[in-house]
């Protein structure tokens, strides 16, 4: 996220944290006043601070999604601090179409993908999970309008005898097009920031995923092929600072943690699956996120990861936070 002076936590201009881009994957970061102190790491690619949305959609998202079209379950995460731009990459930026994030350019190519595929008729639905303090609620529940989040059922998550998660009270709406599946992310973000209020659940302080789920029927044939697309704004994985915090803080911030560590134990222990390292169990059981994304992140599937960091320099220790987090799990 670049610097800017319109955003008030983000005034220390001059000492800025610098990022040295080395290699197109690799970072070395160290205070512009502290040249001996460096932290490097290496990732899959970074996106310097004048990247764009577009850059972003195509380089991480577009193989996600058209994967997801043609059956694979797709993950996308977005993961940082607060303010240092989850919500823009996921979302996007409300005032220009060029800030347009990751959902609705995904749903803007999934439409105009499904007008170009004869061989299979597709049909898609899309759902808005939030989480908070491990409980789900439904951001695009029909009584929204007349009733507060809290008193509204919650999401329940439900297995199976074949282990498959299901989700109670989550509804699915059908989209047939852009637009229709636009106003659903529209209605879904306007209920997340009024309901941000009753019981002070910031926004920040939650996780959001945003899922499209597809069927595809070819023509002839009585089997649909279902796929996932889950596209995630975690919670802030700021560390609350121990000194005076309330009860409230403190509870959102265990679980915050808690479940951010087990997405991490669960990425972890993924990816010792597939080095080939004996691994009996995945511990996906451990949190809501980790069930709800059972089937979307192990296996047949595609996850990206982004990492978003600040170029701040107060905020260089979540930074580094954030960058060691994102080189345990690449
Ligand atoms: P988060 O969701 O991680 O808390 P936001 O996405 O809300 O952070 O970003 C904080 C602010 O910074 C917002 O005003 C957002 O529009 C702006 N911002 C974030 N990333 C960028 C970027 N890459 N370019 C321009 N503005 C950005
Ligand atoms: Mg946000």
């Amino acid at each position: 996220r670049p610097m800017s002076s319109n955003v008030a936590a983000y005034e220390v201009d001059e000492e800025a944290v610098r990022v040295q881009w080395l290699m197109p994957r690799q970072a070395v970061l160290g205070m512009a006043n502290h040249q001996r102190e460096h932290y490097n790491f290496s990732f899959t690619g970074i996106f310097d601070v004048d990247a764009k949305q577009d850059a972003v959609f195509e380089n991480v998202a577009q193989k996600v999604i058209l994967g997801a079209l043609d059956g694979f379950n797709g993950t996308i995460f977005a993961y940082g601090q607060t303010g240092s731009g989850k919500t823009y990459t996921i979302t996007g930026g409300a005032e220009h179409y060029v800030d347009r994030g990751i959902i609705p350019r995904a749903i803007s190519l999934i439409f105009s993908e499904l007008g170009t595929r004869s061989e299979y008729t597709y049909t898609m639905h899309f759902s808005y999970l939030e989480i908070y303090n491990e409980t789900g609620y439904d951001l695009l529940n029909p009584d929204h309008e007349t009733k507060e989040l809290e008193d509204l059922p919650k999401v329940i998550l439900l297995e199976d005898d074949d282990s498959k998660i299901h989700l109670r009270n989550l509804s699915t709406h059908l989209a047939t097009n852009e637009e229709e599946a636009l106003n659903l992310l529209f209605l879904g973000d306007t209920n997340r920031m009024i309901s941000a209020t009753p019981m002070n659940m910031a926004s920040s302080r939650s996780h959001c995923i945003f899922t499209a789920y597809v069927e595809a029927r070819k023509a002839g044939e009585d089997t649909v092929r279902r796929s996932k697309l889950h596209l995630v704004d975690l919670a802030g994985s700021e560390r609350a600072s121990k000194t005076g915090i309330d009860g409230q803080i403190l509870k959102e911030a265990k679980y915050i943690n808690l479940s951010l560590h087990f997405l991490e134990q669960v990425i972890i222990a993924l990816h010792e699956k597939i080095q080939g390292k004996p691994r009996s169990h995945i511990p996906y059981r451990n949190s809501m996120m980790t069930s709800v994304l059972r089937d979307s992140l192990g296996g047949n599937c595609r996850t990206v990861m982004i990492a978003t960091v600040s170029v701040a320099q107060d905020q260089l220790e979540e930074t580094i936070s954030t960058c060691r987090f994102a080189q345990r799990v690449a």
